[in-house]
């Protein structure tokens, strides 16, 4: 069942005095970076004042500007002869970051992985797919070296082909996937183009769905759809990429690798730190990186810590779901709207299709939303009156919970752009 126990169930006080040696070896070898060096010397700070947990808060927080800043090596803490790997953001907002690994920061991504997919139950007789982008993005060879060690057949196929993939998975009898949540949609209107139903023609058991938020209707029509648990995988490159946090069999929320990352979670206004339980935005520091350590790196990602221990013994605390990041936010007639609110409402209605695109217009001074919709495809053969009942209903849920009322246009299953990495959901026309 754990693929540490000693790491995975340690006592809170152990795990915490492990964090603590972690953050300060952190924070000398930070020091050693341009970034870092410049940042300490600015506010006076010694390394070796950092005596507990608490101490962090003597250290500014750092962000994604700052990594651009220091682009492109600013943040090393290592020679450059030390590292062994680069990777990148996948750059959805701006330029992106970079982050250099040596092989001992390889060696603990890849066991943080390997960690991670066996929590969820994907053993060395699983047959994995890894349907995410190689290169530069960290989901392809991040999940690729964890299912190695757990010793799963491994199957690089990246990103795309979706006629390809969904052969493979029939002629090599895959029974895990990584797949990103918004293609594992679209991939199945695929399936159902080729006849091949997945419960039936494959043996398909586990999913990772990771990269993008999505809500748990979604992580329910990919297990209806396929057949299989779907467990969320939750990751960023300046934390290595995927192994941050992930779900265990309970699938209630994802326990985060505590003994490699110290978070914390503050408001994104006042920056003061919540209490357990209430939402905000996570922050991050690593604990075991050498080659380019990150301290109090605010990921804009939102959630909140699951203050209630987990039933399957884990003692590293769970976050929920993200909900979205904080520039994710639309700012629309006064009132905050996240993407997510928009696809809970959309995927629990039985008509909707697999894909959706949220467009913002501004038209003097007044903003509107439009909410481009598929619905299945029975709706366009059929009566007019019967779309636009549908299209009122789907308004007015919309309207219930987002309070502005958008335009909605329903559009033919299959009809809107897709890519092969995250989904973009929405596109600002508002901006000159
Ligand atoms: P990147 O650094 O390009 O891999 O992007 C990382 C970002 O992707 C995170 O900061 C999140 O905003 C998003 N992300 C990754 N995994 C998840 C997930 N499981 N749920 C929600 N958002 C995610
Ligand atoms: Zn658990």
């Amino acid at each position: 069942m754990y693929w540490k126990p000693e790491l995975e169930t340690m006592e809170r006080d152990t795990l915490e005095a492990l964090q603590l040696e972690g953050l300060k070896k952190s924070v000398t070898s930070a020091a050693k970076s341009v970034f870092y060096g410049n940042q300490f010397t600015k506010i006076n700070l010694d390394p070796s004042s950092v005596l507990s947990l608490e101490d962090i808060r003597k250290i500014p927080f750092t962000t994604k500007d700052d990594l651009r800043e220091a682009w492109p090596y600013g943040f090393l803490a290592v020679s450059k002869d030390e590292l062994v790997r680069m990777h990148s953001s996948s750059g959805t907002t701006g330029r992106a970051t970079v982050i250099f690994h040596t092989a001992r920061d390889l060696e603990s991504w890849t066991d943080l992985l390997a960690r991670s997919m066996y929590m969820a139950g994907m053993r060395k007789t699983d047959v994995f797919q890894n349907m995410m982008t190689y290169g530069l993005f960290t989901g392809g060879l991040g999940f690729h070296y964890g299912a190695e060690k757990i010793g799963s057949l491994t199957i690089p196929v990246g990103a795309g082909n979706s006629r390809r993939q969904i052969q493979i998975m029939k002629d090599f009898e895959t029974t895990a996937i990584h797949i990103i949540p918004s293609y594992a949609l679209h991939l199945s209107e695929i399936f159902e183009e080729m006849g091949v139903d997945p419960r039936r023609d494959t043996k398909l058991r586990m999913a990772f769905l990771g990269a993008e938020p999505h809500t748990e209707k979604t992580r329910q029509k990919v297990e209806e759809f396929y057949g299989l648990r779907a467990f969320n995988s939750f990751g960023l490159s300046e934390m290595n990429g995927p192994g941050v946090a992930f779900e265990c069999q309970y699938q209630m929320g994802m326990h985060l690798w505590e003994d490699n990352f110290f978070m914390e979670i503050i408001d994104p206004d006042t920056l003061e730190t919540v209490a357990d339980g209430i939402e905000g935005e996570l922050v991050l520091t690593t604990l075991k990186r050498e080659g380019m350590p990150i301290l109090r790196y605010r990921t804009k990602d939102l959630t909140r810590i699951i203050p209630e221990p987990c039933q399957c013994g884990r003692t590293h605390r769970r976050i929920e779901r993200i909900k979205g990041r904080t520039d994710d936010m639309m700012i629309l007639k006064g009132v905050n709207i996240f993407p997510i609110q928009i696809e809970k409402k959309l995927m629990e209605i039985a008509e909707v299709g697999n894909n959706f695109l949220i467009i913002l217009e501004r038209d003097g001074y007044n903003d509107h939303m439009i909410v481009r919709v598929e619905v299945l495809k029975d709706f366009f053969s059929g009566d007019l009156k019967q779309l636009e009942a549908l299209r009122k209903r789907i308004t007015a849920e919309l309207q219930s919970d987002i309070l502005i009322t958008p335009r909605v246009e329903l559009v033919e299953p299959n009809s809107l752009p897709k890519t092969e990495g995250k989904a973009v959901r929405v596109i600002d026309n508002r901006k000159d």
